[in-house]
C-alpha cells in the first residue's frame, strides 16, 4: 500500500514538473532556469542594462518592452503573463510608469517572487518631481530617474542588494560588477559636469518633446523650461504650440530636443517657426542604436544625449572621448533586448 502510495506521488510530481517545464520554457518553477541562473524580469530597456551590468552573465534577464514603443503607454501582450510568472525578480521603473505590466506581474507572479519598484525606492515622496506632462494635479510624478546618473547608480545598488538576497552564492560576483558600474558612473559624472560647464551660461535651458529630463537637469545646472508632450501622451493644442514657439523666441533658445522613441512632426514646426535647431534623437526611454551596437547600453544612452545634446547648444562634448560605454562585466551576458 505504501508502495503504491509513493508511486502515485511520484507520478505526480513527475507530471508537475513536465508541466511546469512545458509553459516554462525549460524554466524550473522557482524562478531559475534549468543551470541555476536566476530569472530576471524587466521592463523598458534603459533599466533593462542597468540590471545587465549588475547581473552580467549570472542571471537570465529578459526585458519586455520593445525599442522605439512608448513605455508610458505600453500594454504588455497576453502572452507576457507566462514570461512574469516563470520570473525570479521582477524589476520594474515604477512611479506609475507601467501600470499595465505591474498589474500583470502582481497577478501572475510566483507568490514569493520580488517586484522591485526602482523609482519607489531610489527616490522619496519628497523628491518627487511634477512638471509639464507630469502635473501634480494628476498625482503621478516624473518617473524619468535614470537620465541622471547619480539615481541610475542608485537603480544598480538596489539591484544589487536584491540579486545578493536571492542568490546569495553569487554574491561576490554581482559586488565585483557593481563596484566596477560603480567607478564608471563617478567618471561619468565628472565628465557630465565638465562638459555641462562649457554650454554658455544662457544656454543652459531644455526644451524638449518628451519631459525626460526633470532629474538631470539641476545636478549640471540646467533647467527645463518646457515639454511639449501633453500629460495624455496625445498631440499638444494649438495654442500650446504658440504659446511654445513665443516662449522658445523670448527666452532665445538655440536647439529644441526630440527622442528617437517619439518622433515629432510638431516640435520640428515650432522649431523652424522660432527658429531654433531641432535635434530628433536623443535617448530617454530606449537605448540607442540597435542591440548589435557597442553603444547600446545605458552608460551608451547617457554618454551619446551628451555628446548630441551639448555642442547644439553651443558646448562641447570633447570630456566624452574616450569613455567605455560597453558593460563592466566580461563574458556572455545573460540579457535578451526585445527588437
Ligand atoms: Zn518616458
Amino acid at each position: 500500500m505504501r508502495t503504491i502510495f509513493m508511486l502515485v506521488a511520484v507520478a505526480a510530481f513527475a507530471a508537475a514538473s513536465a508541466a511546469a517545464a512545458a509553459c516554462g520554457g525549460g524554466t524550473s518553477d522557482d524562478g531559475r532556469v534549468d543551470d541555476g541562473r536566476l530569472r530576471v524580469v524587466t521592463t523598458v530597456s534603459p533599466i533593462t542594462s542597468i540590471v545587465e551590468n549588475i547581473g552580467g552573465t549570472r542571471i537570465r534577464l529578459r526585458g519586455i518592452v520593445p525599442e522605439g514603443v512608448n513605455s508610458h503607454t505600453f500594454e504588455p501582450a497576453p502572452s507576457t503573463a507566462s514570461t512574469l510568472a516563470n520570473a525570479g525578480l521582477i524589476v520594474i521603473n515604477g512611479l506609475s510608469l507601467e501600470e499595465p505590466t505591474l498589474e500583470m506581474a502582481e497577478s501572475n507572479k510566483r507568490t514569493d517572487t520580488v517586484i522591485l519598484l526602482l523609482g519607489d525606492r531610489a527616490i522619496t515622496p519628497e523628491e518627487w518631481k511634477f512638471d509639464f506632462s507630469f502635473p501634480e494635479a494628476n498625482g503621478n510624478p516624473n518617473p524619468h530617474l535614470w537620465p541622471n546618473p547619480l539615481l541610475g547608480l542608485t537603480y544598480a545598488e538596489l539591484v544589487h542588494e536584491q540579486l545578493v538576497a536571492l542568490d546569495p552564492g553569487n554574491a561576490a560576483y554581482y559586488d565585483t560588477n557593481l563596484q566596477a558600474f560603480t567607478a564608471r558612473i563617478q567618471d561619468l559624472d565628472g565628465r557630465m559636469k565638465e562638459a555641462t560647464a562649457t554650454v554658455p551660461e544662457a544656454n543652459r535651458k531644455l526644451l524638449t518633446y518628451h519631459d525626460s529630463w526633470a532629474y538631470w537637469a539641476p545636478r549640471y545646472g540646467f533647467s527645463v523650461i518646457g515639454a511639449v508632450q501633453p500629460s495624455d501622451f496625445s498631440q499638444p493644442s494649438v495654442s500650446d504650440v504658440v504659446g511654445l514657439i513665443d516662449q522658445i523666441r523670448d527666452e532665445q533658445v538655440p536647439a529644441v530636443f526630440g527622442s528617437e522613441v517619439f518622433p515629432s512632426d510638431v516640435l520640428e514646426t515650432i522649431a523652424d517657426e522660432a527658429g531654433a535647431a531641432f535635434i530628433d534623437d536623443l535617448s530617454d526611454d530606449d537605448l540607442p542604436g540597435s542591440p548589435r551596437d557597442a553603444g547600446h547600453t545605458y552608460l551608451g544612452l547617457l554618454a551619446r544625449n551628451m555628446q548630441i545634446m551639448l555642442p547644439a547648444l553651443g558646448g562641447s562634448a570633447a570630456a566624452f572621448e574616450g569613455f567605455d560605454t560597453s558593460v563592466v562585466f566580461s563574458g556572455e551576458s545573460g540579457a535578451a533586448y526585445p527588437q
